[in-house]
């Protein structure tokens, strides 16, 4: 590789990303890692003809690309699944190569899915701390069985499908969405139906899906009105699937019984720093965190050391095979 293409410059770098590139940098690139965001502003900071690498929050807009390629950037490597946050078209009028990390571990999120579930549902989190007041009392823990119950699935791709194996195994009825219906699935018991039926007849609703044009904003007033009273609603996907006013109000009047989101539509400003000292100027999130029965996490169904590995292998395979060959063996994981 010569010296223009060896270096990559990585955005919105946290320590576990550098730990992890730095360890699987078998080829010797030089990483240059900003713990910046990119946006217009920070483009400067990249060495003409470096490689970009992104996460779910840079902003990848046609503003971006347009100064990307004056800076003769060649590729756009996502180190992610998720490239709602990517101007697609934009990279393909500047020739840019946009390649992301298609299924790094869907265990991971579909995990975290469940342990969201679970949380909610049978209230560790306030168990583990109510013992160690020396409260050993059981009032306000009340959770329900799992076993028997119905869970709508919306989006059967990677996580969904790992998800449904889940759900499937404590015994719960798994009824599924997608504009594609997945044989495999059916074959393990899992009943496509339409969404009405998903929002109609599901006890826990996980959204699974990507965010486009079509999913924005699909858990609304008129889908939380349609939905069954108390019902359980779990986001590790995309925050802008929700539309959060019509989410509190859903709270509020107890519609809705259980919240779980991993992401948010604004999560941009928050997520993934430490802000304790800042005073959150977001009050939708913060009316969020403050219902008994919302459990927030910050984008974090993604984090364990096997799909931060994957992360790491893949990104760097993506960029190879593009540095030698212009194009990535896997289709999946080229996005332009
Ligand atoms: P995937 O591409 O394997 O699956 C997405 C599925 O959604 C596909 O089956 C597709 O047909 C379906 N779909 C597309 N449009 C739809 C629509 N309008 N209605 C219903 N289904 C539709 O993706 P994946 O790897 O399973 O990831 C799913 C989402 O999870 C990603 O888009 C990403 O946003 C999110 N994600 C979140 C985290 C996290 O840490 N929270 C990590 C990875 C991925």
């Amino acid at each position: 590789m010569n010296s223009v293409t060896n270096k990559i410059a990585f955005f919105s770098t946290q320590p576990y990303d550098k730990v992890f590139f730095n360890k699987y940098n078998e080829s010797g690139f030089q990483l240059d890692f900003f713990e910046t965001q990119l946006n217009p502003q920070t483009v400067i900071l990249i060495e003409n003809g470096s490689v970009v690498c992104v996460f779910v929050n840079d902003m990848v807009n046609e503003e971006v690309i347009r100064q990307l390629a004056e800076k003769k950037v060649k590729i756009i490597a996502l180190r992610c699944a998720g490239f709602n946050n990517v101007d697609l078209e934009a990279a393909k009028k500047y020739n840019l190569k946009v390649c992301r990390v298609p299924a790094y571990s869907p265990q991971a999120v579909a995990e975290h899915a469940m342990a969201m579930i679970l949380t909610l549902n049978r209230k560790t989190h306030k168990a583990y701390n109510r013992v160690r007041e020396q409260n050993f009392s059981l009032n306000g823990l009340l959770g329900f069985d799992l076993f028997g119950k119905t869970i709508g699935i919306i989006g059967t791709g990677n996580i969904g499908k790992a998800f449904a194996k889940i759900a499937s195994g404590f015994g719960c009825k798994v009824l599924a969405y997608d504009i594609v219906e997945n044989d495999e699935m059916l074959k393990d018991g899992v009943s496509f139906v339409g969404l009405e039926d998903i929002f109609k007849l599901s006890d826990i609703i996980s959204l699974h899906c990507p965010l486009n044009d079509q999913t924005k904003h699909l858990i609304n007033k008129k889908s939380i009105d349609s939905m069954k009273d108390s019902v359980m609603i779990i986001n590790t996907s995309r925050g802008g699937l929700i539309e959060t006013a019509s989410v509190i109000e859903g709270l509020k009047d107890g519609k809705i019984g259980y919240l779980g989101i991993d992401v948010y539509e604004q999560e941009e400003k928050l997520f993934f720093r430490d802000l304790s000292d800042d005073i959150i100027q977001d009050d939708a999130i913060q009316r969020l965190m403050s219902f008994p029965n919302v459990l927030v996490t910050a984008h974090q169904a993604f984090f364990t050391n096997e799909a931060l590995t994957q992360i790491a292998l893949v990104t760097f395979g993506n960029i190879e095979s593009l540095l030698l060959d212009n194009d990535i063996e896997n289709k999946s994981a080229l996005l332009v």
